[in-house]
């Protein structure tokens, strides 16, 4: 893979694999699929040591 290209941060998927969604975040430039999205709203506990203080960031309150 080329480590030049955009990857997800929670899967790691380029963007010939799947969309991405860039983020902001701390001054800093991310991506994430269609898929991982969920992740980032609902648990963003588990993208810790991927994204900086994941684990401070507070889950959506609402669960479907
Ligand atoms: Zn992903």
């Amino acid at each position: 893979m080329n480590s030049n290209m955009p990857t997800c941060l929670a899967c790691g998927r380029d963007a010939n694999a799947t969309p991405l969604i860039a983020l902001r975040y701390q001054d800093r430039g991310y991506w994430i699929c269609p898929a991982d999205l969920p992740v980032l709203i609902h648990d963003p506990a588990r993208l810790m040591g991927r994204l900086p203080d994941a684990d401070r960031l507070r889950p959506a309150d609402h669960r479907d």
